[in-house]
């Protein structure tokens, strides 16, 4: 039996040794043939007694064996579910939120507050792809994400929105804040050390829109792209606002 630091631990069938203890000790004070009869059913009762405990002690062993396993499998499955929460909401090359996840969250911000949406697509990706291999493509976007996230503020998101193409929520910010941010965040991709064979640099186009409370995704991200295709038309490397915002809920009629 188990003990704990004060002593052993109190066995579970106490009362029923007890009773045991007082049925052997009356059998063996049996000594008069009139008591034989009785001796015998005592005795029969007493082994039967024993069998009873032996087995419901087997059964609470195994009642604790499949808890425990019970218990094991519930923090497995947690696990799981966990895992596969992660897997549906992330991309799994670069662990930002993939496509759905970021619409998802975007939708859910407009519900209550403003978002700067910032929309950026590598520059002449195909080119790093068809000179250096797919490998070194990965590798540049793994870099592209690096950046992104050592710049960002803590209350962005970023999700990758497409092959070479990510997406920065930015809740609560301003038209000029979101802007210096963008401008930052190109910055950074363009200064940081890709090591590409031929030593080439990377660079990156930006769209930023800033759309109040009641937007959502669809709008605001087609405000962002028109300004990204106005930033690569313009000559990529470089940050555009969208010219226009989406209308305030307050002046909508
Ligand atoms: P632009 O400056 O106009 O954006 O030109 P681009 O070459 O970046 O754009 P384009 O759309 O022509 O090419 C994007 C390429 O990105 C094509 C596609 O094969 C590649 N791509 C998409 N997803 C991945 C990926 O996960 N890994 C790698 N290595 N390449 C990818
Ligand atoms: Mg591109
Ligand atoms: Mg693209």
């Amino acid at each position: 039996m188990a003990s704990t630091a004060t002593g052993p631990a109190p066995d579970l069938f106490d009362a029923e040794n007890q009773t045991l203890l007082a049925a052997r000790a009356a059998h063996s004070a049996c000594a008069s043939a009139a008591q034989d009869a009785c001796a015998q059913t005592l005795g029969e009762l007493i082994l039967a007694y024993e069998r009873l405990l032996r087995e419901t002690r087997r059964l609470v062993r195994r009642s604790d064996r499949a808890e425990l396993e019970m218990n094991q499998m519930n923090t497995r499955l947690q696990d799981l579910a966990a895992e596969l929460e992660h897997r549906a909401n992330h991309d799994p090359l670069t662990g930002v939120l993939n496509r759905a996840a970021i619409i998802e969250r975007v939708n859910r911000h407009f519900v209550r507050e403003d978002l700067a949406l910032v929309v950026l697509d590598i520059d002449h990706f195909k080119r790093i792809n068809d000179s250096f291999g797919h490998p070194t493509g990965d590798r540049v976007i793994l870099g592209v994400v690096a950046c992104l996230k050592a710049v960002v503020p803590a209350t962005a998101q970023i999700g990758r929105v497409g092959g070479e193409e990510f997406t920065v929520v930015l809740p609560r910010h301003g038209g000029a804040e979101s802007e210096h941010v963008a401008q930052e965040l190109r910055r950074a991709i363009e200064t940081h050390g890709f090591d590409l064979p031929d030593g080439s640099g990377v660079t990156a186009s930006f769209g930023v829109c800033w759309a109040p409370a009641g937007s959502d995704f669809d709008g605001a991200y087609g405000l962002a792209d028109e300004a990204l295709y106005v930033a690569k038309r313009g000559g990529r490397n470089q940050v555009r606002m969208a010219a226009t915002t989406l209308p305030s809920l307050e002046h909508v009629v």
